[in-house]
Parts: C-alpha cells; sequence; structure tokens
C-alpha cells in the first residue's frame, strides 16, 4: 500500500469533509463526507469550478481566500462564528436549529506536489452541535441578565437596576446640566386591599398599576419597583414643570378606572412626590431623599395627592 493510498483512506473515513481544488479552483477531489452530503455525483462534476460546482459560495471573498493561501503557502481559517456555513450542506441533526444548513468551521491548507503548490485543501467541520448550544447559552444569558433586572411580578425594574440607573442619570445631568426629575409613588391604604380582598388581589393592583404608569411613560423614562408598593420614575430631561404634569397624568389614570377582581371593583389611587435635579444636590440619594419627604407629605396631607419637594403642589 502506497503513502498516498494510506492517506486517501484516512481522509474517506474523517467525519469532516475535504475538498481539493487546484490552482484555477477547479475540483480535484471530495472525500466520503462530501460524496454522502451533496446531492451531487462527483464524476458530474469533476474538472468543473467550485464556483460554478457550489453556487452559493461568496465568490469574490473566497477567492481572496484561497487566492492568499496560493500566494503565501500558508494556511487559513474561517470559523462558524465569522460565516456560519460557506457550503450549503444539509445537517443531520434532529435538534432543530437557526438554520437548515451545516455550521462550518472551514480551514484552507496548501496542498503540494513534489514540493510544488499543486492547489487548495479545504477542510470543512461540522460544528452544527457547538453552534447550537452557544446560541442557546447565548439566549439564556440574555434572559438571565434581564431577570436581575426585572422585579419578577410587576415586569418593571427591580430597585437594585432602577437605583443604579438612577445613579447613571444623575451623573450625566450634573456633566451635562441636563434636566431630570423623580418621582416616587406609594400605593394608598394598599394593606386594606390585601387585608379585604386578599393578597392575589392587591397583586393585581400591584402589576396594573405598573401597567397604567409604564404606559404613560416615554421609553427614555425608568419606571422601577421601588419596595412593596412604592414605585419610583426617573424622568430624564425633564424639569418641575413637565414632571408636575406626569404625575397629574399618573394620578388621573390610577383612580379613573377600578380593578375588577372575583367580580368586585377595587378603586385604588396613590401619593406622589416629586424632585427635581438641581446643582446643589451632591449625589443621587440626595434626589431619592427629596421625593420621598414629598411623598411623605403628600400621604400626610390626605393622600391620592401630588406633592412637590419642597412645596405642596395643589393639584387640579
Ligand atoms: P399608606 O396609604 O400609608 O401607604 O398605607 P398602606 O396600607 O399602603 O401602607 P402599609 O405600609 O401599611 O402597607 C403596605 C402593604 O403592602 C403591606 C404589605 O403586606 C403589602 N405588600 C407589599 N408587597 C406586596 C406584594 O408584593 N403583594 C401584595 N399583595 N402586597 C404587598
Ligand atoms: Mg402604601
Ligand atoms: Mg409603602
Amino acid at each position: 500500500m502506497t503513502e498516498s493510498m494510506m492517506d486517501s483512506q484516512i481522509i474517506d473515513q474523517l467525519n469532516s469533509g475535504v475538498l481539493l481544488v487546484d490552482l484555477n479552483y477547479k475540483l480535484v477531489h471530495w472525500n466520503r463526507f462530501l460524496a454522502v452530503h451533496v446531492n451531487k455525483s462527483f464524476n458530474d462534476v469533476v474538472g468543473q469550478s467550485i464556483f460554478d460546482v457550489f453556487p452559493e459560495l461568496p465568490r469574490r471573498w473566497l477567492e481572496r481566500k484561497l487566492n492568499s493561501v496560493i500566494q503565501l503557502g500558508t494556511p487559513s481559517f474561517c470559523g462558524w462564528e465569522q460565516r456560519h456555513h460557506l457550503f450549503e450542506l444539509p445537517h443531520t441533526r434532529p435538534i432543530s436549529t437557526d438554520s437548515e444548513f451545516m455550521a462550518q468551521n472551514c480551514t484552507f491548507l496548501p496542498y503540494l506536489e513534489q514540493q510544488q503548490l499543486a492547489g487548495v485543501y479545504i477542510l470543512i467541520e461540522d460544528v452544527t452541535d457547538v453552534c447550537h448550544y452557544q446560541s442557546m447559552l447565548k439566549a439564556t444569558m440574555q434572559e438571565l441578565e434581564l431577570a436581575t433586572r426585572i422585579d419578577g411580578l410587576t415586569k418593571v425594574y427591580n430597585r437594585k437596576f432602577w437605583e443604579e440607573s438612577l445613579t447613571h442619570e444623575f451623573l450625566r445631568a450634573k456633566r451635562y446640566a441636563c434636566d431630570m426629575s423623580l418621582l416616587m409613588f406609594d400605593l394608598d391604604h394598599f394593606k386594606s386591599i390585601n387585608d379585604n380582598y386578599g393578597h392575589q388581589c392587591g397583586d393585581l393592583v400591584l402589576v396594573e398599576a405598573a401597567q397604567r404608569v409604564n404606559s404613560l411613560l416615554r421609553d427614555a423614562d425608568i419606571l422601577g419597583r421601588y419596595g412593596g408598593e412604592e414605585f419610583a420614575v426617573i424622568l430624564t430631561e425633564t424639569a418641575q414643570f413637565g414632571a408636575v404634569e406626569v404625575a397629574e397624568r399618573i394620578k388621573k389614570s390610577l383612580t379613573a378606572t377600578p380593578v375588577v377582581f372575583n367580580g368586585k371593583e377595587i378603586y385604588f389611587s396613590a401619593s406622589i412626590g416629586i424632585a427635581s435635579f438641581n446643582s446643589e444636590q451632591t449625589s443621587h440619594e440626595t434626589l431619592i431623599a427629596e421625593a420621598d419627604a414629598a411623598l411623605y407629605r403628600a400621604k400626610s396631607s390626605g393622600r391620592n395627592k401630588i406633592c412637590l419637594s419642597p412645596t405642596l403642589y395643589k393639584c387640579s
């Protein structure tokens, strides 16, 4: 048995595609893996340009790739993350993947005959599984990242993420002297909703309140659940006047219609505190403390009220 016979036997046993082209990109050989996966008879296509045999190939890009191997005599590589596949080969996985074609890592190797460069070997490795699990991992990571930001019940931002956002927005407002306002609102007599109608009903009111408020805000505003039945909104690029308008809309929307639970209508309201950014404030915590103090005053002045830091706002 000659060495080259041995080589070709091994190449035929490989669970990867091996394809040989000459210096004019004409097909010289492909191994059994490709014979199985390509829907063409080798005898019909041998001697033809690979760009005719595989019209899906990105011609200009691949010509450049092959040329560099031919001119430099050094290997080259193209991974699935750069190009999902070069050859439209069906994959045989029972799993459902993003693509109907096999994901491929392709290696381009110089082929020598009597120490003379005579062509290029293209090694096609099936990495469909790697690609599939990688995309699943990516999707899971994205979901996890989202889960660390979102409050499980109301689906608005949780306190941690909301407060991080406020830190950024506060620094931005300070650096660029932008307007920014903060609304903090707390549902009134919420404990009695729980006590009278049950915790599930209380949960429903929380979800509904968050949804109603969210629907009134701009994309740039940031709504978070600050704790139990207390929420907070960062109104970016918004001075006190604008914040009052938003607060009025929130107040109106919360009280306008009841939540219906087990056929019962439950009306609810919130008290709202507003604080706006000014250059004397030293940190985002000052802003929170001011909005919180205003909220406290809104509660003590009868609830379902809007209070500004530092004065009571007479709402319409
Ligand atoms: P106030 O008008 O002064 O705000 O009175 P309140 O009853 O709303 O305030 P209080 O702090 O006495 O009660 C808040 C209640 O919110 C108590 C707590 O059990 C309830 N709560 C906190 N988180 C949740 C939740 O996720 N779901 C439900 N259903 N209730 C919650
Ligand atoms: Mg409350
Ligand atoms: Mg509260």
